[in-house]
């Protein structure tokens, strides 16, 4: 199926925003990484956008303007998953750029990391209406993409951000986000700690200090410095 042509300008803009010159047209490319050695990740992501293509596979193509697929580093040793694009998501092309974006860039920063250390992506990568959750009939059009992406990426550590996110990863439509966050899951071998949404704690800012708990485990699970 044809990519649309705004959304090759996306992809143009989101490798350009990268630091790449040239695209990563073989499967088998090496590449820049700005975070370790890419063994091919990137041609792989780029792959895995061209197959997801103009993408028809649930009800929430006909609301989009634009397909979110994801952004940051090809080897991420730490992955960020959100539930779902919103507004200015959509509008952009590129996941976490309005306010909770910003507020997660704060968190990515405090952690003694950039945006472009870390990738970040979405359950599902089409905006639904009216911000609403998304339906598990799209979850399990799109869950398995951003699976391919861990696949391909193989962070050492996933947050996830917010219930829909946790729930979806894991497979699980009991998990609470308030008994969950602070303890360490399992998805393949990879563990992920779940906290709240950047849009949340926007809402509910006495909670941003719990967040910052959960960010703690993540830095110290990959071996890193306790952040700023
Ligand atoms: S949400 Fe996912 S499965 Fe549904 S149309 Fe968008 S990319 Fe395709």
């Amino acid at each position: 199926m044809p990519v649309a042509i705004d959304d090759i300008k996306s992809l143009l803009a989101y490798y350009q925003a990268l630091g790449f010159d040239h695209l990563p047209l073989a499967a088998g490319e090496t590449g820049s990484c700005r975070t370790g050695v890419d063994t091919g990740q990137q041609g792989r992501l780029f792959e895995l956008r061209e197959y997801i293509g103009d993408c028809r596979r649930c009800k929430l193509s006909g609301h989009r303007k634009k397909i979110v697929f994801g952004a940051g580093s090809p080897c991420a040793k730490l992955m960020f998953i959100g539930e779902a694009p919103g507004k200015e998501e959509d509008m952009q092309g590129l996941p976490f750029v309005g306010d909770a974006g910003m507020l997660l860039t704060k968190l990515i920063v405090k952690m003694g990391m950039n945006r472009e250390d870390v990738y970040i992506a979405n359950i599902v990568k089409c905006r639904p209406p009216m911000n609403r959750d998304p339906e598990d009939d799209e979850i399990a059009a799109c869950r398995g993409f951003v699976e391919q992406q861990i696949s391909i990426i193989r962070p050492r550590v996933i947050m996830t951000l917010g219930r829909i996110a946790l729930q979806a990863l894991m497979g699980d439509p009991k998990l609470k986000i308030t008994s969950s966050r602070g303890h360490f899951f399992d998805f393949g071998g990879i563990p992920v700690m779940p906290t709240f949404h950047p849009a949340y704690l926007l809402r509910n800012p006495q909670d941003k200090v719990l967040t910052w708990s959960d960010a703690q485990k993540a830095i110290a699970r990959l071996g890193m410095p306790p952040g700023r």
